[in-house]
């Protein structure tokens, strides 16, 4: 199929809800695309951070293939073979002593949502139906009606109200404010450790300690959001151990799957997930055969090729290189490992006519807040593939 019929077809039958590149893509192979006239892109904002193996891993598509023709699908009504083995290697790489298997994202963070109002009533004593958690503005969580009630985004709530109460906004980086915020009725602070969908935002060094200390003090948990930042994206497994703390819990999605199956978890110390008994929480495809055998051979990728040592290398010297680019469009680079944002001056206008002209010229960007670039290459991208871009990218920021 050519590639006005797919793009005009999509645009005929699909619900008008995304603005995407005018492009078809047909093939992926690790950092690399091709669309459907042979052209070959390097992807530099790897779906979101869920390639982060990059695409089609070989060892990921078999054990796809091999589970499909096995067993894919029991529901929870009954056990399976895979989910047990999955959710022991899930505690055993992360750390955390239980896990609870979602398919999306949003929904990872509605079961941690759910689990720390359940446990502000069980354990911690908060009145029926007061229970606070603190998020921050500009977060980004998902897209689900409780979700975006607390997003400060406008066009993320414009006509879905009425909104799910509960939910306090603080700013992002600002442990003072944090530590205002906090009430005897407060259950948990929701919080990205680096923005990702607001433009790469790296808070102050000491941020997360000084939550996590925070949250201590006043018997509150400290949830973090990983789903964007986890599995090596910012030269680390997660992104809390730039700072040598651990959150009571952490939602985890996109790159669990390595790209190929929607596979998403809230994992969570024990005193947090045991307030969860049968029928209180659960999904059809929730932990099923082949997301559980998918999320196995995903999870072994970051740990043999050390995608987080890859990320943290390659994006110091990637961000380096960026800063290095003179440019009278660019107001400041930023990242941590290769999850980096430019973002453009004011007076340059939007990031999506930057992002056109980079994919003219082989390289796959999205714009994000308007004003910034964000490139998250897949972790197993060669350093030569980035050496190839970066005199390419050069000439679309100073042309
Ligand atoms: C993408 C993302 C989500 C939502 O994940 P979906 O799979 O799209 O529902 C939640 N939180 C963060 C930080 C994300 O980047």
């Amino acid at each position: 199929m050519n590639q006005p019929n797919a793009i005009t077809l999509a645009e005929q039958y699909g619900a008008n809800n995304y603005h995407p590149l005018d492009i078809v893509l047909t093939r992926g192979e690790g950092a690399w695309v091709w669309d459907d006239a042979g052209n070959k892109y390097l992807d530099c904002l790897a779906a979101y951070s869920a390639v982060n193996q990059g695409h089609c891993h070989p060892r990921i598509v078999q054990a796809l293939v091999d589970q499909a023709s096995q067993l894919t699908l029991t529901s929870r009504a009954f056990h399976n073979d895979q989910l047990g083995p999955f959710l022991e290697k899930l505690c055993r790489v992360t750390g955390f002593d239980k896990a609870l298997v979602m398919n999306t994202g949003a929904e990872a963070v509605e079961t941690a949502i759910k689990a720390v109002r359940k446990w502000g009533y069980k354990v911690k004593g908060v009145p029926s139906d007061r229970a606070e958690i603190i998020v921050c503005a500009d977060n980004f969580h998902g897209r689900t009606t409780t979700i975006v009630g607390f997003s400060t985004e406008p066009q993320y709530r414009d006509g879905y109200g009425p909104f799910t109460p509960g939910f306090k906004v603080i700013p992002f980086g600002d442990a003072r404010a944090l530590r205002k915020a906090m009430k005897p009725r407060t259950v948990a602070f929701l919080v990205e450790p680096v923005q990702g969908e607001a433009g790469i935002n790296v808070p102050p060094d000491g941020y997360l300690a000084a939550a996590r200390e925070i949250c201590d003090q006043n018997d509150a948990l400290f949830i973090l959001d990983e789903i964007q930042t986890g599995w090596g994206r910012t030269g680390k497994l997660f992104a809390f151990e730039h700072e040598d703390i651990r959150p009571d819990g952490v939602t985890v999605g996109k790159a669990m799957s390595g790209g190929l199956y929607p596979v998403s978890a809230f994992l969570a110390s024990e005193d947090v997930m045991e307030v969860f008994h049968p029928g209180d929480h659960g999904s059809t495809f929730g932990g099923n055969p082949l997301a559980s055998a998918v999320g196995m051979a995903a999870l072994d990728v970051p740990v043999e090729e050390d995608l987080p040592g890859r990320s943290a290398e390659l994006g110091a010297w990637f961000i380096d290189r960026l800063r290095a680019i003179d440019s009278p469009h660019v107001a400041e680079v930023r990242g941590k490992g290769l999850f980096v944002g430019v973002e453009l001056k004011e007076s340059s206008g939007s990031a999506r006519p930057f992002c056109e002209r980079l994919k003219d010229a082989g390289i796959l960007c999205k714009e994000t807040h308007e004003q910034v670039i964000r490139f998250a290459p897949p972790l197993v991208v060669e350093k030569e593939a980035l050496e190839w871009a970066l005199p390419r990218i050069e000439k679309v920021l100073t042309s």
